[in-house]
């Protein structure tokens, strides 16, 4: 969501609003405005962020008039807020100046007319109607907006403050792609507060998981690489997005999900465990993902992602083989080629699944450094990318790693939320559920599961880590209970480590689980209370396995069977709604549940 913050002029308060990082940034050039810039600072608007673009906003001005106010201050965009014509627009837009045209709304406003504007413009503004052209503080009935459906992404301004931007924020639209503040941050006329300025955009940021320009969600996340890495990575911060929200991609994309993976996944409801907790409990199946888990929404979206950079080779690391296996499937089905990093360790470990990679066509190349398993096949795979920056795609497999890959895989897996409120809705009545629970080693599907229901009142989220043999044991992979702000695979985040800054060693008995961190947007999330953090050790997820097993026919992961087993943990209402995020299928964990039938005797 881009967030412009309008009427500025003083040099001290742009270079305060500046520091937040709004998207864009806009300059009031017309006379009459109460918010007219005077004498603006030139050389301000150079120090600028590069992110940040600059808007210069004109009512009914000269042509001539606007088109060297442009020039001369070298603004990214032109607002024309007036009752300006298509004609106008267009001969600035054969100036090659980018223009948002912005109109004042009320409720017999004619959208078909922008369809002669729609040509000239990048974006829209829809703004109170008013007589003073905007700046008003007043808000307009949106719901007028369901009517405008023409192909350009728009801007919702007028009087967003912070007394209603949750409403502004439940507002929903296909081309709405910003918000534009203005009075209701100011202190006095074209001064706006560094505070209220502040919390706005970070509502906003939140509300979306979007983290800032720079990849940050609060203090989390960021881009902490190597010098040589710096070309791979900006490629990916520039072009990610555009990509990924073109029509073409998002039209390939959705018929990859449908027709290739099997998606949508059923939403169901478990008569069982519905009666042992009396509540009305829905497991979300991600195990009837193709490849038997959510892992493979992330790989078919990156994997398209790399050919249309003009990649022509992907690599990946995988610990267990699971992002291994989705990854080498993603490229048999795109005919792109495939090398994975594996520790050596791993590869015996987990024969099966190196033989399935083998016969999808990838390639396995074994780390020998170190301890010989995940931590020493990310640094044999980011080597490799630093050696090929021109033609390797590099596809991580949670939501982590340096920005934009924990936005990038969010985006990705924020189809399982979208599904489950659509399922719910049909089922229940309502799309919102008391609670969502999922279990969180990176952390990709829990924010799948939780993603439209951030910020949603109602809706209590809850990521149950991997307790191991007990959180103060020693042995566990609790990262987010036990961890220290710490800087991991080139994120800031929680991680566990020792008191000079060691990572120590995680476990777990669920290799999906056995990660030392947690994606940035976890991170902030907890510290935001917006998402409840619990853990569940070894033991329990696997009698929680079996149990699911035998009263469902459903065999989990044994990282999903964390998410079942937390449902013993929890006092529920009697109509509660309450949605488990199945990650995914068991059968990769045979081998452990074979073990533990035989510890036990055989009771069961
Ligand atoms: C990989 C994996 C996980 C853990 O990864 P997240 O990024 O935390 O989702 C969980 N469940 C299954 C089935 C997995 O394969």
């Amino acid at each position: 969501m881009n967030i412009k913050i309008c009427g500025l002029r003083e040099s001290k308060n742009i270079k305060q609003i500046a520091a937040l990082k709004p998207d864009f940034l806009g300059f009031i050039f017309y006379e009459k405005s109460k918010r007219v810039v005077k004498k603006l600072d030139k050389s301000i608007l150079k120090y600028l962020p590069d992110s940040i673009k600059t808007v210069a906003v004109f009512v009914n001005q000269d042509l001539e008039e606007v088109t060297e106010i442009m020039n001369y201050y070298g603004f990214d965009y032109a607002q024309i807020h007036g009752n300006e014509s298509p004609e106008y627009c267009k001969s600035l837009f054969l100036e090659n100046i980018k223009i948002i045209k912005a109109f004042g709304i009320d409720e017999s406003f004619d959208f078909y007319k922008l369809n002669e504007y729609k040509d000239f413009c990048e974006f829209f503004l829809f703004d109170t109607k008013d007589i003073n052209y905007g700046g008003s503080g007043k808000t307009f009935n949106w719901e007028i907006l369901n009517k405008y459906n023409i192909q350009k992404p728009f801007f919702l301004s007028g009087g967003i403050g912070l007394d209603n931007i949750d409403k502004v924020l439940k507002f929903k639209h296909p081309m709405l792609s910003g918000i534009d503040l203005n009075s209701k941050l100011e202190t006095s006329y074209g001064y706006k507060s560094k505070e209220k300025t502040n919390k706005i955009i970070k509502i906003i940021h939140m509300k979306y998981i979007e983290p800032d320009n720079n990849g940050y969600y609060g203090e989390y996340g960021g881009a902490f690489i190597p010098e040589m890495l710096y070309p791979n990575v900006k490629e990916l911060q520039d072009n990610y997005l555009e990509i990924i929200n073109s029509e073409n991609f998002v039209s390939e994309y959705a018929s990859l999900l449908n027709d290739y993976a099997g998606r949508p996944t059923p939403l169901f409801y478990s008569e069982s465990l519905s009666k042992k907790y009396s509540a009305n409990i829905f497991i979300k199946r991600e195990d009837l993902n193709h490849t038997g888990s959510h892992k493979l929404n992330n790989t078919l979206g990156q994997v398209l992602l790399a050919k249309k950079l003009n990649k022509k080779r992907v690599i990946a690391e995988t610990g267990a083989g699971q992002h291994g296996v989705a990854t080498a499937t993603a490229c048999a089905l795109a005919e792109i080629s495939c090398t994975i990093y594996m520790g050596e360790k791993d590869i015996k470990r987990q024969a099966n699944n190196v033989d399935r990679m083998k016969l999808l066509g990838a390639e396995i190349v074994a780390a020998d450094g170190g301890s010989k398993s995940l931590k020493d096949a990310i640094n044999h795979a980011i080597r490799e990318w630093i050696n090929n920056p021109v033609d390797t795609y590099y596809l991580l497999g949670s939501i982590v790693g340096p920005h934009p890959y924990p936005d990038m895989v969010t985006r990705f897996q924020s189809v399982i939320s979208r599904e489950i409120k659509q399922q719910l809705k049909t089922k229940t009545g309502s799309e919102d559920p008391d609670y969502v629970i999922a279990c969180i080693g990176g952390g990709s599907n829990a924010i799948g599961a939780f993603y439209h229901f951030i910020n949603n009142e109602k809706t209590k989220l809850i990521a149950v880590e991997a307790g191991g043999k007990g959180v103060n044991s020693g042995k566990t992979a609790a990262s987010i209970t036990l961890g220290k702000k710490g800087i991991i695979h080139g994120s800031k985040t929680y991680l566990m480590q020792t008191e000079d800054g060691q990572i120590v060693e995680p476990h777990s008995v669920s290799a999906g689980l056995d990660y030392p961190g947690i994606g940035p947007a976890h991170a902030y999330l907890y510290d935001t209370n917006s998402i409840e953090v619990t853990s569940v050790v070894d033991k329990e997820a696997l009698d929680a396995a079996f149990d699911f097993s035998k009263k469902e026919g459903i065999i989990p992961a044994l990282e999903s069977a964390h998410a079942l087993a937390y449902l013993n943990k929890m006092k529920f209402k009697k109509n509660d709604v309450v949605v488990v995020n199945l990650s995914g299928r068991g059968e990769k964990d045979m081998e452990i549940y074979q073990e533990y039938l035989k510890d036990n005797n055989c009771k069961n």
